[in-house]
C-alpha cells in the first residue's frame, strides 16, 4: 500500500476505540484529513506531541479506497504551538478557528489561502501579538476566503458610501445606510471598511496598525461574527465557549 504525506496542522483530536485517537488534520496538499493514529493514547507512544493541537506536523499515511478515515503511520513535528495555548483565551481561539475550518473546508481539497493564512496568524500570535486584532484579520479573511465577505464601505441599494451610522443585513448579503436598511438590528461601525481594506491588502502584523476609537473592534469583529453565523447556519460551538470564558 503506498505510503502519502503532506504537512498539516492537527486541528483536534479525540479518543477512538481502546488505545486509538482520531486526528482531524488540515494538510497543505490535500485539505481536511481524518486519520486514525493507532495507539496514539498509550504512554510513551510513537506520535509523541506531533498530535497535540495546531501542531505543524509532517504527516505519514496510507488510504484504503472507499474508506473516509486514512491510517496515519507517523508524523514528524515541525512547529509546535503548545506554549501559547497555556492562554485559555487563545486556546479557546484556536479551537474556534479549527471549528470555522473543520465546518467548511470540504475534505480532500487542498485550500492553500486558508492554510497559509491559519500558519501566518499562528505565528504572529506565537510572537506575542494581539489576539483580538489577529482574531479579527483571521475571521476577515475566512469570510473573504470563501467569497462570503459583502463590500461593508458602501451601502448595497443606493450604493453611498457609509459614512455615518450603517446597518448589516446578512440575508441580504450586504451593508445598508440608515435610509435602505432593511432591519436595524447589527450595526456596523464606520472603521469596518477601513479595517478590511487594510486586511486585504497586508499580511498579519502583531498590532493592528490602523488606530481605531476603542471599542470599535470589538464592532467589526461582532459584525463579522454575524456573517459567519448566518453562512454556517449556527453559532460555531467554540466561539460560544469563547464568549462564556472570556
Ligand atoms: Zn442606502
Amino acid at each position: 500500500m503506498p505510503m502519502d504525506q503532506s504537512e498539516a496542522v492537527v486541528l483536534r483530536t479525540y479518543p477512538f476505540a481502546d488505545q486509538d485517537k482520531i486526528a482531524v488534520l488540515f494538510s497543505k496538499e490535500k485539505g481536511v484529513l481524518r486519520g486514525v493514529a493507532k495507539g496514539a493514547r498509550k504512554f510513551g507512544n510513537r506520535f509523541g506531541s506531533g498530535l497535540e493541537p495546531m501542531s505543524v506536523i509532517r504527516v505519514f499515511y496510507y488510504e484504503k479506497e472507499r474508506r473516509d478515515l486514512v491510517t496515519i503511520s507517523n508524523c514528524d513535528l515541525l512547529e509546535s504551538f503548545f506554549d501559547i495555548q497555556k492562554d485559555l483565551r487563545t486556546a479557546f481561539t484556536l479551537s474556534y478557528f479549527a471549528e470555522l475550518i473543520e465546518e467548511t473546508s470540504p475534505s480532500r481539497a487542498a485550500d492553500e489561502l486558508l492554510y497559509r493564512l491559519l500558519l501566518s496568524v499562528l505565528r504572529c500570535l506565537a510572537a506575542g501579538g494581539d489576539l483580538a486584532f489577529l482574531t479579527g484579520y483571521f475571521e476577515a479573511w475566512f469570510l473573504r476566503a470563501a467569497g462570503l465577505l459583502p463590500d461593508l464601505g458602501r451601502c448595497k441599494a443606493c450604493r453611498k458610501p457609509l459614512a455615518g451610522p450603517s446597518w448589516l443585513s446578512p440575508k441580504r448579503d450586504g451593508a445598508y445606510c440608515a435610509d435602505c436598511a432593511p432591519s436595524k438590528k447589527d450595526d456596523v461601525p464606520p472603521e469596518a471598511a477601513a479595517f478590511l481594506e487594510w486586511v486585504r491588502k497586508n499580511p498579519p502584523s502583531e498590532t493592528c496598525p490602523v488606530s481605531f476609537p476603542a471599542g470599535s473592534l470589538a464592532g467589526i469583529r461582532k459584525a463579522l461574527q454575524t456573517l459567519i453565523i448566518h453562512h454556517l447556519e449556527k453559532e460555531p460551538k467554540t466561539l460560544r465557549c469563547l464568549k462564556d470564558n472570556t
